[in-house]
Order: structure tokens, then sequence, then C-alpha cells
């Protein structure tokens, strides 16, 4: 079977030529595989699934239901722009959420999935604020503001962030190996797939003295790419 893992399209109205290259996607290799994860940040950003009424939003929503109702499992893992894609949003796309991390077997490895960001444990800042938007209070709070409110303060949210990747050091933003190697060690598997750093590589770890794989997927900036894996192994490829 063929599985293909893509994360961190960042899809947004505003972006038609990445949106166009996903709805190709989704209606080639996408159909044509077995599986599709997406491991976080689909969405640029996602503001309660009230909003799936959005034309954009109702557009990629169908278009991912349309790829599932050809036989293609969508496997949905929240990222930190779009964790609030819900229940409702999740059947409305034939796609099922999974949680964070998440091991499968890949062609008999296993292998752990992750979006990447509670990797990167040397940006205690951004630990914080994401212990606290993704607590339950939080997420009750924010749920119960009218729609149009919520998408102001994602909008400063956004903003503040930008000028904070500005002034934070590059490495901050990478994840830590410690943190890599404990999520390996404590999952038991020699394959790791995340994405969030837009750092696309594939990285060696050697774990308690055993030979371990990181496959860091690329982001959707400037063109769409995906990691496949079928019974020939796994390789990043680029779409035009
Ligand atoms: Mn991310």
């Amino acid at each position: 079977m063929t599985t293909l893992f893509i994360s961190d399209l960042h899809l947004c109205s505003s972006r038609p030529e990445i949106n166009r290259i996903f709805l190709d996607f989704l209606d080639g290799p996408a159909r044509a595989a077995g599986a599709l994860y997406i491991l976080g940040d689909l969405f640029e950003y996602w503001a309660g699934d009230d909003d799936l009424n959005d034309p954009f939003n109702a557009s990629i929503t169908a278009a991912l239901a349309d790829c599932a109702r050809a036989g293609t499992n969508i496997r949905i893992m929240h990222g930190n722009r779009d964790f609030l894609l819900g229940d409702a949003f999740a059947q409305a796309a034939g796609a099922r959420l999974v949680a964070e991390p998440e091991v499968i077997a890949l062609d008999g490895v296993d292998t752990l999935l992750m979006h990447g960001d509670t990797l990167c444990t040397d940006d205690l800042e951004y630990q914080r604020f994401r212990a606290e938007v993704r607590g339950e209070a939080w997420r009750k709070r924010f749920l119960s503001l009218p729609l149009a409110q919520r998408k102001a303060e994602i909008e400063a949210l956004r903003r503040r962030s930008e000028s904070e990747k500005q002034r934070k050091p590059p490495q901050l933003m990478d994840v830590s190996n410690a943190a890599v190697e404990a999520a390996l060690r404590a999952h038991g598997c020699p394959r790791l797939i995340h994405g969030h750093t837009h750092r696309p590589a594939r990285h060696r770890h050697t774990v308690d003295g055993r030979q371990c794989e990181r496959w860091v997927l690329a982001d959707w900036y400037r063109s769409g790419s995906y990691l496949r894996c079928d019974e020939h192994g796994l390789a990043a490829i680029e779409l035009a």
C-alpha cells in the first residue's frame, strides 16, 4: 500500500497557486494512494468548526471528502495553527483526526508521527504558550467567543508570533536532539516523521545503540511536496 505524508501547507484563500497545487495533489497522487496523513498545519489557521461555511474552508473540505470517497484513508493530526479542527470538520472532510503522537506500522516498521512543535523544547516561551492554548480552559473560553472575534484574536497572535520569529535565533525554533531521542525511545520506534520546522531533511539518530531515522516534511510555501512510502521505501517528492 502507498501511504503519503504532508504537513505545513498553511492553506489560506490568499495563496491561490498553492491551493491549486493541493487540489491537483488530491486529484492525483493522494487519490491513487491507500492513505494520506496530514501531520498538522493544513490550514494557516482554524478558528473553529463553525467556520466550515466559509467558502474557502468549504472548498478545501469538499476536495478532501472527494478524495476520501474515492477510497483514500485520510488522517489528520493537529498542528499549532489548526489545533481547533474538530469532529464536524473531520466528518465533512471524510477524514479521521488522529491524536499526537501516533504510531503506525509503515511497511512493517513502527513509525512515530508527530506535528513536531512539542520537539522544539529549547523554545521555552513557545512551550509555555502552547501549554496555555492547548489547555481545556483556554479552548472553552476561546470557542465561546463570536467567530469574528476569534478570527481577530488569531490575527493578533499571528502578528505577534511573526515578530517573535524575527528575534529568536534559528536553532531555538528547530527540534532538540534530546527531545527527538526521548520520543523515539519512549515509543520504541526506529523512525519518526514530523513537520513544523519547515526544514525538510532525513536525519539519522542513534538511540540506545539503535539506528533510527527522522524525516522532516517540507512546507508548502513555494511549492508542494510529499513523502511517499511504498514497497520501495520512503521518498520525498516535489510537486511542480
Ligand atoms: Mn507548525
